[in-house]
Order: structure tokens, then C-alpha cells, then sequence
């Protein structure tokens, strides 16, 4: 059995939590989250499970982070590599493996190589290993691309993209994406920082161009307004004819002059009401060509939830440092015990 802490019982942890249950090969062992309401509270009430597992949240990793009590932990609170790294050096620190979700930790030597750095020593000093994983950066738009390119003699260029719709998501992701405002207001957000748009371009391009040896050199990335032309209502905003119903984000990464990979993630709510599928596409230009596509996409929420807890034994069995999914096995749903078990 592996011994595992989730860290973080958001939308992301909270369905983390319930696969580690699900597993065989698994023991949740602890969970941490500062939501005032979960504290002191067994996790199988939080989680809705409708009975107690004796493991009751914690607001604080105290008494947890000891490798006499796990062997890893997983971690769902942020995007972004630089507010991850308290936590991540606790758990590293403590001798306890990792795995994390935010999105700028599936390749954080693209823009942060000294805190890249710092994790991959932390981790060799304690003999553990560190990976970022999710679905997008962590499988769509780079590992899956990085794959199918195994087959090419030569690859001249990449395009790919991801569409999707953003309707189920949360209030944050509406306003970091400027859902339901004016396309006047969406320029405003993304000159001053509030409108982001995906988290995890230069991530997936960095992963792309060091597999492939692509050489690029530098990432232009583009957001722009997805006007609506008619009436989109999801649960958390109503976007009327002509505000925005969501953020086309391309990034471009150069090898000098010339354009290598280009990323596409038009991401907006209720997409099929202009008749837009869902999907996930991918065309390698070399020899052969490879096109791929899936539709509609591949569920975001459900899917990171798989690849976080899908890797955890791989992860264990690492040699130490920091990892990302191109170091490790190909990701497998564990089903039974050989899936524990492959060759790291
Ligand atoms: P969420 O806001 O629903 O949940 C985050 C949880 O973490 C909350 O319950 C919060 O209380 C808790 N938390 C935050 N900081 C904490 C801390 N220091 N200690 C303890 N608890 C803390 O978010 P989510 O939807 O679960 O997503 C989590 C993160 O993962 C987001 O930043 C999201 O963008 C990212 N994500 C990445 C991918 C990917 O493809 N790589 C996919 C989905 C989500």
C-alpha cells in the first residue's frame, strides 16, 4: 500500500481524495486544507461519503509529513510554482514524494529555473522525487503531442489545440478568463494582468521543444476576446449578444525566426451555441504528418484528477529529483496490481 496525503480538497482535491479511496493500491492517510469549515471534520464527511474513515482534516501539515506516517503527497492549491513552494519544500524537506497540480509546475524550470532548481537539489538531498502534472499542461497540449511525434523521421512544425467549454467552472475561472464582460473591459484585463487566460503555454512549449529538441528560443503568446453573437447563460454568469464569452489564447515558441509550435486554447462557456464542438486536436507537419483529434474534449476536471493519482506509484518508485511526465512511465490508470509495478 502506498501511503498518500492530499493536500488541498478543492473541486480538483476533493475528487483526488475519492479516487485515492477507490484504489487498492492506495491509503489516504491524511488531508490538509484551510477552509474554516473542514477543520477538525472527518475527511469522509467532507468528502459526502456518508461515513467516517478516521482521517479528519487538517488546516496544517502537523504530525503529517513524516515518512513513518507517508510516502507522498499530492497537492491541489495553486497555479503558480512561486506560491507552491512553502508547501513544497515542507514536503520535500520531510523526505515525502510529490506530486502537484499546479499548472506551472508541470515544467517550472520554463519560467522559474532557480526555484527548478532548488526543488530538484531539495529533492536529491532527501531522496525523493517531485512531479507537476494535470491535464493541460501535463497531457493535451504536450505529452500527448510529444508521443505521437515518436513515430516522426522529421517534424517541420506542431499546431494544436484544445477547445473547450468553460460553463461548469467557478466564479474565479470566469473573471480570470473575462466571461460576461465587454470586449473594451477584456483588452483592460489583459493589459493589466487580471485576465489571464490558460495558465501553462510556455510549460507545454518548453516540454515540447526539450523532447524534440526543437530549439525554441522564445514564446509570443496572444489573448483575445471570444464575442459572443448570441444569448449564453452557465451557472455562475449570463453573457449577453456582443460581451465576451470567453479567451482565445495562442502561444507561438520561435526556434529564431521561425514559428515551431503554435498552442490554440479558445476556452469560453457553451461553445455549441455557435456551433462549436469541444475537442482536442493535434497536427504534427513532418514525415509522416500525424492528425489526431478526440471530441469532444477530454473532461479537464476528471482527467487531472486521473493523472495525479494514476502517477503517484511511479512517482514513489522515481529516482530522486524533480520530474515531469516525459522522465516517467506513460500514465496508466491503475486497475490491478501490475499497474503498481512498471519499470521506472
Ligand atoms: P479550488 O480553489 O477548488 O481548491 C483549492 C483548495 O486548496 C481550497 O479548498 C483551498 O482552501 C485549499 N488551499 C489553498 N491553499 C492552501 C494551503 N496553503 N494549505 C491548505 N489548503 C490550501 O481549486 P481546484 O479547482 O481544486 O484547483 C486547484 C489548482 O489546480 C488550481 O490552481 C487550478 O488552476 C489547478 N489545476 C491545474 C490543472 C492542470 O491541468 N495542471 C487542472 C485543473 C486544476
Amino acid at each position: 500500500m502506498i501511503r498518500v496525503i492530499q493536500w488541498g480538497l478543492g473541486a480538483m482535491g476533493s475528487g483526488m481524495a475519492k479516487l485515492i479511496l477507490e484504489k487498492d493500491g492506495l491509503q489516504l492517510v491524511g488531508a490538509i486544507d484551510t477552509r474554516p469549515e473542514y477543520a477538525g471534520k472527518d475527511v469522509g464527511s467532507v468528502l459526502g461519503l456518508g461515513r467516517e474513515l478516521g482521517v479528519e482534516v487538517q488546516a496544517t501539515p502537523d504530525g503529517l509529513l513524516d515518512p513513518d506516517v507517508a510516502d507522498i503527497v499530492v497537492i491541489a492549491t495553486t497555479s503558480w510554482t512561486a506560491q507552491q513552494m512553502p508547501q513544497l519544500r515542507q514536503i520535500l524537506g520531510s523526505g515525502l514524494n510529490c506530486i502537484s497540480i499546479a499548472e506551472e509546475m508541470a515544467s517550472p524550470e520554463a519560467q522559474s529555473p532557480e526555484l527548478a532548481t532548488e526543488l530538484d537539489q531539495l529533492a536529491k538531498a532527501n531522496n525523493v522525487s517531485v512531479l507537476g502534472t494535470g491535464v493541460n499542461p501535463g497531457f493535451v497540449l504536450d505529452l500527448l503531442v510529444v508521443t505521437l511525434s515518436g513515430v516522426c523521421h522529421k517534424v517541420d512544425r506542431i499546431e494544436a489545440s484544445r477547445v473547450n467549454d468553460l460553463s461548469p467552472y467557478g466564479p474565479t475561472v470566469m473573471a480570470t478568463q473575462g466571461v460576461g464582460i465587454t470586449p473594451e473591459a477584456f483588452k483592460e484585463g489583459v493589459a493589466n494582468g487580471t485576465i489571464v487566460g490558460h495558465v501553462g503555454f510556455p510549460e507545454s512549449i518548453r516540454m515540447i521543444s526539450d523532447a524534440l529538441g526543437l530549439g525554441v528560443d522564445r514564446v509570443v503568446e496572444t489573448r483575445e476576446p471570444i464575442v459572443s453573437k448570441v444569448l449564453r447563460e452557465a451557472a455562475h454568469v449570463t453573457v449577453q449578444p456582443g460581451m465576451v464569452a470567453g479567451c482565445k489564447h495562442i502561444a507561438v515558441g520561435y526556434a529564431g525566426d521561425k514559428a515551431v509550435v503554435k498552442l490554440v486554447h479558445p476556452q469560453q462557456v457553451h461553445p455549441h451555441l455557435e456551433g462549436q464542438s469541444t475537442g482536442d486536436y493535434i497536427n504534427i507537419y513532418g514525415t509522416p504528418d500525424i492528425v489526431m483529434s478526440t471530441g469532444p474534449e477530454i473532461a479537464g476536471g476528471i482527467a487531472t484528477q486521473g493523472l495525479a493519482v494514476n502517477m503517484v506509484p511511479h512517482v514513489v518508485q522515481a529516482s530522486p529529483g524533480l520530474k515531469n511526465m516525459l522522465d516517467l512511465p506513460a500514465p496508466a490508470a491503475l486497475m490491478g496490481a501490475s499497474a503498481y509495478r512498471r519499470r521506472v
